[in-house]
Parts: structure tokens; C-alpha cells; sequence
């Protein structure tokens, strides 16, 4: 099997399942007990905390709070947002992943103010919108650092700097599910508006069902799930030693990124890719994206059809496109950059992982080429 859907999920490394594998087997004990000194079941979180605090240039470890992943992160912000509030101004872009898009939408029918800030056609948040939305009432903002589908990175830097000229006090979270592990993210430099960033240990090199919620300190935020007052008292439940022991190491290895190398593969793979299909359209090319990223559309050719033909031909690829109630709907992020129907329907997704070659792009492009062969003429 080729893979090269890694924006969706990626392999574990030997080295995390190796760091997994202890607190499965020997160390299965309660990480909040009295014992855990003694047993070493604290260690994972510790571990986990000071590795991300270290990929991410955060103040402290004690900023993390982990969760099930980027989905329950988000959900929180907003969950936490709309606690003892009735009301507020909130900002999300057009192209959220549905994790943001959906609780930004429960808050609007919960009657909150909820404007989504356009993209322009590239993908890349428009800053003019964004300066006329920020009115002074706003109170939240969220928008992605990295597109899921098109990789386009989100001058978060910018943005932030933005929000605190304009609006001192809105708060400024990030989904940075697809940047973390990919990309320099530096919460003290760069990145030093940010209030609140969530992230997902599956999507570089680390487990499932894990990740979290850094936290700017002095930032309160609402607590998740109440019981035996696990994580800070924000999210309690007995805490998942052998996810954060592969989280802890999947960070510490994303430290060593070679995205240069990615890079010229993608962009070696893009440019073969039109060499065989002149009529291809790469999204967002002009602009900042992750460097395992290519999304392209082969006009005429439908993008779920062809992940079909392609996992037929032992190779996985991703579509933002979906087929739902017989109609083809077309990937939300390449609409909100108003793509035409037609191409956005054929869009497809290759994600590369650092375990990516040329050999399987190449593969790609033989295989679509045979796809097309077998089409009928129009
Ligand atoms: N946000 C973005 C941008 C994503 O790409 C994803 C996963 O595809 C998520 C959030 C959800 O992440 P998780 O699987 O950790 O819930």
C-alpha cells in the first residue's frame, strides 16, 4: 500500500510505539495516584508537557492541558467562550476544519454574533476583511494556522498582531492541527499573540486520541469535564499514559523536520504532474504552504472517483470533495476560494510524511495517467 494521505493521519514512529509500549505492559498505573512517583506513572505527562513546550517555544509545560485530540480542543475554546456569556462578537475563516466551523455554528443559533472572515483566491485569510470585522466588541477570534486540504499556512503572525492593535482584549485561537510538528512555531517569538492553540499528536508521527490545548498563561479557561480533577482541574479523567508517552516522543522527534527535503519533493512531484497533465490546477501555489502538501484538481476527472481508482490501484490520497445525498458537493476549503464547480469537484489531496519517496509520487502519476486512459471520451 502507498500512502499519501498524511494530512489525515500519519504512522507512528517505531520510536513512539517503542515509548508506548511500557505503559501498556509494565507500567499500567494511575498517573494521578500518591504511588505514581514511585510506579513512574507520572512521567508521560511530564514528559509530553516539557517536550511540547519545547517544540512550540512555550513559556512553560505547565501551559498544555491534553485532550483527545484537536476535535475535543476546539470544541473546548468555544464551549468555554459561551459559558456565563450570552453574547459576543466572534470571528472564524471561511476554510475552519468542521471541528471550529460547527461549534462557531452552535454559538451563532445560541445567538452569538459569528462572522466568518473571507478567503482570498489562493486560500489565504484576507486581512483587509479581517480589519473592517475586528470591531471593538469583538471577543473571540479563531483561525486555522495551516489548511487540512490545500496546506495554505495563515499569516498567524500578522493576524495576531492585528487583533491586538484593534481589539486589545478579543482572544486569539489558533487550530494549528496541521502546522504543529510540520512547521516553526515559536509562541514567544513569532507567534506571541496567540492565546490559545490546539494541536493533534496523530498528525505528526504520534498516536490517536491524543493532543491538546496550549494555554498563554494568565489565560483562564472554563473546565472541560469535571471529576477527579485530572489536568489542572480543566479535564478530568484518568490520565492516558501510553498515548502521552508517544506524544511526548512523536514531539520530540519533530524536532529534527527536514521540510526543505519534503519540499522538493512536492514541488518536483507538481511539476511532473503538469508536465503529464498540462490542464492541471495546483491550488495555492503562489502562496506559503506546508511543505507535505499538493492539492490539484484534473479537470474532468472527479476527485472522489479518482481516490476510488487509486485505492483500487493500492494508493491513498485524500479529497476535501464529498458525495452527499447523491449530489457531489465540493471541497468547503477550495468553495470558500471560489473555485470553479467543475475543478473543484476533481480536486485531490497528496500528503507526504517523512516517510514519503519520489517512487510513490511518481507512482501517482502513472496510475492517473492509466485512470484517464480508461475513461470514456466525453
Ligand atoms: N483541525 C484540523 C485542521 C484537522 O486537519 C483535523 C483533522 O483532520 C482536526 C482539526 C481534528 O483533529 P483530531 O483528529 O485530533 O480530532
Amino acid at each position: 500500500m502507498t500512502y499519501l494521505d498524511n494530512n489525515a493521519t500519519t504512522q507512528p514512529t517505531a520510536r513512539v510505539v517503542e515509548a508506548m509500549l511500557p505503559y501498556l505492559t509494565e507500567c499500567y498505573f494511575n498517573a494521578s495516584a500518591s504511588t505514581a512517583t514511585f510506579t513512574g506513572a507520572d512521567k508521560p505527562r511530564r514528559e509530553a508537557a516539557a517536550a511540547m513546550s519545547k517544540l512550540l517555544n512555550a513559556e512553560e509545560p505547565d501551559c498544555f492541558i491534553f485532550t483527545s485530540g484537536a476535535t475535543e480542543s476546539n470544541n473546548w475554546v468555544f464551549s468555554s467562550f459561551a459559558r456565563g456569556r450570552k453574547a459576543g462578537r466572534v470571528l472564524v475563516s471561511t476554510i475552519e476544519h468542521a471541528s471550529v466551523s460547527e461549534p462557531a455554528a452552535e454559538l451563532a443559533r445560541a445567538g452569538f454574533e459569528v462572522v466568518e472572515v473571507p478567503v482570498d483566491a489562493q486560500g489565504v485569510v484576507r486581512i483587509d476583511a479581517l480589519r473592517d470585522a475586528l470591531r471593538e466588541d469583538t471577543a473571540l477570534v479563531s483561525i486555522m494556522a495551516a489548511n487540512n486540504e490545500t496546506g495554505v499556512l495563515e499569516p498567524i503572525a500578522e493576524i495576531g498582531r492585528l487583533i491586538r492593535e484593534l481589539c486589545p482584549a478579543a482572544l486569539f485561537h489558533t487550530d494549528a492541527t496541521q502546522a504543529v510538528g510540520k512547521i516553526l512555531v515559536d509562541l514567544q517569538g513569532d507567534w506571541q499573540d496567540v492565546d490559545l492553540l490546539s494541536f493533534s499528536a496523530h498528525k505528526f508521527h504520534g498516536p490517536k486520541g491524543i493532543g491538546g490545548l496550549y494555554i498563554r498563561p494568565g489565560f483562564e479557561v472554563e473546565p472541560m469535564i469535571l471529576g477527579g480533577g485530572q489536568e489542572q482541574g480543566l479535564r478530568s479523567g484518568t490520565t492516558n499514559t501510553p498515548a502521552l508517552a508517544g506524544l511526548a516522543s512523536a514531539a520530540s522527534e519533530a524536532r529534527n523536520l527536514n521540510s526543505p527535503a519534503m519540499c522538493s519533493l512536492r514541488d518536483t512531484f507538481e511539476a511532473r504532474l503538469q508536465d503529464e497533465f498540462p490542464e492541471a490546477v495546483i491550488h495555492s501555489r503562489g502562496v506559503p504552504r506546508l511543505p507535505s502538501t499538493s492539492c490539484f484538481s484534473l479537470p474532468g476527472m472527479l476527485g472522489e472517483e479518482m481516490v476510488g481508482a487509486l485505492a483500487a490501484a493500492g494508493i491513498i490520497v485524500g479529497t476535501g470533495a464529498a458525495c452527499s445525498a447523491g449530489a457531489i458537493q465540493s471541497s468547503k476549503t477550495l468553495r470558500a476560494m471560489e473555485v470553479a464547480h467543475e475543478i473543484a469537484v476533481a480536486g485531490l489531496r497528496v500528503s507526504l510524511s517523512r516517510y514519503s519517496t519520489m517512487q510513490e509520487l511518481t507512482e501517482i502519476i502513472v496510475q492517473l495517467k492509466a485512470i484517464r486512459q480508461e475513461l470514456p471520451p466525453e
